[in-house]
């Protein structure tokens, strides 16, 4: 099982753990996208819900569970448990 309230905040994860620059206000932001060889921010993240979307290389997901498993090749549950969400 997984509690998506344990999951971390969007803007915490995707800055402090991954080390992504978030650039711009409201909800979507861009940062150089890490799934390809980026010089310019392709990747729009949502920092409310944790969605993600490469305009260049497609890569995509709707959560920070998405986004965790998509970097490093984990399953649902390796990615939950990593994150501190599996219950
Ligand atoms: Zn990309």
């Amino acid at each position: 099982m997984i509690e998506h309230a344990r999951l971390p905040d969007p803007v915490g994860y995707f800055e402090q753990r991954e080390g992504l620059r978030l650039i711009g206000r409201g909800p979507w932001r861009s940062a150089l996208c890490p799934f390809h060889d980026d010089h310019n921010p392709s990747l729009r993240v949502n920092v409310e819900t944790g969605a993600f979307r490469c305009m260049a290389c497609g890569a995509k997901g709707g959560d920070v569970l998405a986004y965790h498993r998509a970097r490093y090749g984990l399953s649902f549950t390796q990615a939950a448990r990593d994150l501190g969400a599996l219950i």
